[in-house]
């Protein structure tokens, strides 16, 4: 009498509730690409999640680039108002500069004036 049963574990993951919006620093690959989960891992027989491994969810922050993750308790930088500075690693670009440049002004500079009020008489 051939009986297969299966064993494995099988894990739930989700948005972590809150933190759906959050994007953290990953300080694996220095991208602003984590994003807080939950997991919660259940020992399965015949692919039936049957026993909770873990008496509550895992919180954590994994990245979307390197996949990378971390405990969310050992993030206690990370809010639900993470987001990646304004005008960092993706923010604006400088507007580039006009081009051309060679347009010649026909403007007369003087010569600047001795600094320092150091005129001698
Ligand atoms: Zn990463």
């Amino acid at each position: 009498m051939a009986f297969c049963i299966t064993f494995g574990t099988h894990e739930f993951s989700s948005q972590l509730e809150g933190y759906e919006h959050v994007r953290a620093y990953c300080y694996n690959c220095q991208h602003w690409n984590g994003h807080c989960i939950t997991r919660w891992p259940f020992f399965t027989v015949c692919f039936i999640p049957l026993i909770p491994l873990s008496t509550h969810k895992y919180k954590e922050v994994q990245c979307y680039t390197c996949r990378y993750t971390q405990d969310l308790r050992d993030r206690p930088d990370i809010t639900p108002e993470t987001r990646p500075p304004a005008g960092g690693q993706y923010g604006i670009q400088p507007p580039p500069q006009a081009h051309g440049g060679f347009q010649q002004q026909q403007q007369y500079q003087p010569p600047p004036q001795a600094q320092g009020g150091l005129g001698y008489k």
